[in-house]
């Protein structure tokens, strides 16, 4: 699974609205993407803190408009990178 495709459906996998296997692969990716991982979590403590109606984490909001951001400029660049290698 590329960042692009994790990026797509994460939304989705962190409303548990994807099935079983994709909820998975998108799992191992997070886990093993340095990229995409903490935008995940930035994710989820948005979600959380939208549930609570309170102000989500500024920090957290623009990691993931960056994120956002990233993804698009891979849109426009036509197939994007895999993801990045651990050093
Ligand atoms: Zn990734």
């Amino acid at each position: 699974m590329t960042c692009r495709q994790a990026g797509r459906i994460l939304q989705a996998y962190l409303d548990g609205e994807t099935d079983d296997a994709t909820a998975r692969r998108v799992a191992v990716h997070l886990e093993d993407c340095r990229r995409c991982g903490p935008e995940a979590r930035a994710y989820r403590e948005i979600k959380r803190a939208l549930i609570r109606r309170t102000e989500p984490d500024p920090d957290a909001v623009e990691r993931l408009y960056g994120f956002a951001r990233g993804l698009l400029q891979h849109e426009t660049e036509g197939e994007g990178e895999e993801q990045t290698p651990v050093a």
